[in-house]
């Protein structure tokens, strides 16, 4: 409930103070401890120290010196061994080798996400008129939609991380084969300077502009998941807008506030509009200190922003305040339903949500969207308790996993488990069955078959 006051930023601040301080003491206590082993041991030494000592002679760095190469020698079979066959205590970082570093960028250059382009549009246009075969709307109201989410080349700091990562996509796939999505998954740095949040810029632009066909883009983030299977998005509703983010207008052009939007879930219009968005967008992403000294701009002349470098989301809010005359008029800031919904004030009121309605609404009654903003389970640190951040991400995952598993008759025994049951006998009329939210065969997911020919 802090994070309904404070903001989730800032209490993930009071964390990390929280956190310094106890790193701080236990410095303190590890310094004492070291002075007492040197000045209290003497030269004379402990058993702790000698073995200390013996092992600094045997490993120079992490590197092995020859007492254990023979061993390994003389012991082909161990598991220590490189042709082990053990895949639950194989080393991964073996295969890991940091590639050569990269180049550094002419810091006179200002940075550009790509060549300038300005007839986007006609370019646009012309291509989709010689391909009929690829139009950008699929169906009336229609758009064809192109779902674009990523994350690091890397491992994740831990490989519970990954599993999470596999789970997020899985749940995506699940939404967007439902309703005639296309799905993208980037792992590749496309721009070294743009790593991180930045990363979707130059990544948005290049799927734009390779995928002429592709209407509107959805950009996602590896930490949301879709916990509405049933919800289509109203896309009627933003036929004269080229950019949907989840947020409210006051928060964002009065208050300028940095939460005013969220910008782990968007829509995005293909469009010479967007290009030029994204342009007006990048300047304070690349990394070091442009991005380091756009932050400070961002703190002082946002609401609530805590110190930090500058972040996608804060520069958004930032641009779209400096300039709405610009671009506000085809920015649509919807908070009707949850394109994105924060995870903290939704991930205790699923079984309250399951009591009293259905999926389909999309909103406070049965969000679209549950973001798991700042709980990087695929990092080292997060700014929530770990536990905490896992447990509710299993729920947020089988809450909307439930309503992909009861179209074949199954569902969680409960919103914390990975186990299923059977919700429904097996028939020998198997098409009989009702598919009580109608997602076996949608109709947003129907084609028109020309009865002609
Ligand atoms: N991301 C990526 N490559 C990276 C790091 C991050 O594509 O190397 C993407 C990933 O999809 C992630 C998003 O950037 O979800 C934004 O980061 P995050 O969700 O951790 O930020 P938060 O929502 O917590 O502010
Ligand atoms: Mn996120």
């Amino acid at each position: 409930m802090l994070e309904r006051f404070l903001g989730p930023r800032r209490v993930r601040q009071i964390h990390r103070a929280a956190r310094n301080g106890t790193v701080t003491f236990l410095c303190l206590f590890l310094t004492v401890v070291v002075l007492r082993g040197t000045i209290g041991a003497g030269k004379f030494g402990t058993p702790e120290q000698d073995f200390n000592e013996l092992r600094e002679h045997l490993y120079s760095r992490g590197r092995r010196v020859e007492p254990h190469r023979v061993l390994e020698e003389a012991q082909p079979e161990t598991e220590s061994d490189s042709q082990s066959n053990n895949y639950a205590t194989f080393d991964i970082t073996k295969i890991l080798h940091d590639d050569e570093p990269e180049e550094k960028p002419d810091p006179n250059k200002p940075y550009s996400l790509g060549p300038k382009i300005s007839d986007w549009d006609e370019q646009r246009s012309e291509w989709l008129k010689n391909n009929p075969q690829f139009p950008n709307f699929i169906g009336p109201n229609k758009p064809r939609v192109l779902l674009v989410t990523g994350s690091s080349p890397k491992p994740c700091e831990n490989p519970v991380g990954d599993h999470y990562l596999l789970k997020a996509i899985k749940n995506k796939i699940d939404y967007c084969r439902l309703h005639g999505i296309e799905v993208f998954y980037n792992m590749a740095l496309l721009d070294a300077e743009m790593a991180g949040f930045w990363a979707k810029l130059p990544l948005i632009r290049k799927l734009l502009l390779s995928h002429p066909e592709i209407e509107f883009l959805w950009w996602m983030d590896s930490d949301a998941m879709f916990t509405d299977m049933a919800f289509e998005v109203p896309w009627e509703r933003y036929k004269d807008h080229n950019f949907v983010l989840h947020g409210w207008n006051e928060m964002v052009y009065d208050q300028k506030n940095w939460i005013g939007l969220n910008t782990g879930s968007f829509l995005l219009r293909n469009s010479q509009w967007a290009l030029d968005i994204l342009d007006a967008w990048a300047p304070m992403g690349p990394k070091g200190k442009v991005r380091d000294e756009a932050g400070k701009i961002l703190t002082r002349e946002l609401k609530d922003r805590p110190v930090f470098e500058a972040d996608d989301q804060s520069a958004m809010v930032y641009l779209l305040m400096k300039e709405r005359e610009k671009w506000g008029s085809k920015v649509y800031l919807e908070s009707a339903y949850y394109l994105h919904g924060y995870w903290g004030i939704l991930v205790d009121r699923y079984e309250e949500m399951m009591e009293n309605y259905h999926p389909g609404l999309g909103d406070h009654r049965w969000p679209l969207v549950t973001h798991f903003v700042g709980c990087k389970p695929c990092g080292k640190f997060g700014d929530y308790p770990v536990e905490r951040c896992l447990r509710q991400m299993d729920r947020a995952y089988n809450f909307g996993d439930n309503q992909i598993l009861q179209m074949y008759g199954f569902e969680h025994k409960n919103l914390g488990s990975r186990r299923v049951k059977r919700v429904r006998n097996e028939t020998s009329n198997p098409l009989e069955v009702k598919d009580e939210l109608g997602l076996l065969h949608p109709a947003f997911k129907a084609v028109k078959v020309s009865t002609s020919s």
